[in-house]
């Protein structure tokens, strides 16, 4: 049994919470503590974002942050169980497919994270579940947190989902992780960086940014996407970015 081997089920268990309190503390911390004034004309709205939101937020944060762990303790029952495709040797599948199998694991989570959030926005969902995430319309680092626990069981149920079909390396999980916390993190920062020429050139036209889901936020309906817009714009739910 390797070093990994060893210790997969703290990695499976406690990385996703780690994650989210290290960075959207981080974030917080610089942008809205810090530096507070510095960034304000990357404010993607002016209003300043209310102390009972942060702490609404916290307190939501505290059970979704239960809820991953729980979660990311199922990923390794699987894998010990002999149900998961997560392989130990680094060079089974070759160099390539490690790589590819990052790629592979954030276009399933953002065709999984479309589709399980358009369907909380269906009536009844929406008013029983989704409303909590959306009682913060001008997000803030802690809104990626802030989600009803049928929620947060619904988006940390990707994982051990994903690990069942995608056959993936703990390191490549890994590499996962840290751009699935930064990309929710930092899509609901409140702060867009990426400047406007950058954020529409042909390529990059296909990520969602910041700006995108403060939209979402801020109007409840289009840009449901995570990572890119890919989506929004097969299924015409894309709404053109405005302000900034
Ligand atoms: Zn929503
Ligand atoms: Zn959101």
């Amino acid at each position: 049994m390797n070093f990994i081997e060893k210790y997969f089920w703290i990695f499976s268990t406690f990385l996703v919470p780690f994650l989210y309190l290290v960075v959207a503390t981080a974030f917080y911390f610089v942008l809205y503590v810090w530096k507070n004034k510095q960034f304000n004309k990357s404010k993607t709205q002016a209003a300043q974002v209310e102390v009972s939101q942060i702490n609404r937020e916290l307190i939501y944060g505290i059970g979704s942050l239960i809820i991953f762990a729980a979660m990311g303790f199922t990923v390794f029952l699987l894998y010990h169980y002999g149900y998961s495709r997560v392989y130990m040797n680094s060079w089974q599948y070759g160099i390539v497919y490690f790589f590819l199998s990052v790629v592979l694991m954030i276009l399933f989570h953002d065709m999984y994270f479309y589709w399980t959030h358009r369907l909380l926005h269906l009536p009844g969902w929406y008013q029983r579940i989704h409303s909590v995430h959306h009682l913060s319309s001008n997000p803030s680092p802690f809104t990626s947190l802030a989600f009803h626990p049928v929620e947060a069981i619904i988006q940390a149920a990707v994982l051990p989902l994903m690990i069942v079909i995608i056959p993936a390396h703990p390191f490549a999980i890994f590499v996962f992780l840290i751009y699935m916390v930064y990309k929710n993190v930092r899509g609901h920062a409140g702060y867009e960086f990426t400047n406007t020429a950058l954020r529409q050139n042909k390529l990059n036209q296909l990520h969602s940014y910041a700006i995108h889901h403060n939209q979402h936020h801020l109007y409840g309906s289009h840009n449901y996407g995570l990572y890119f817009t890919i989506w929004d714009r097969l299924m015409k739910t894309f709404r053109k970015e405005e302000g900034l």
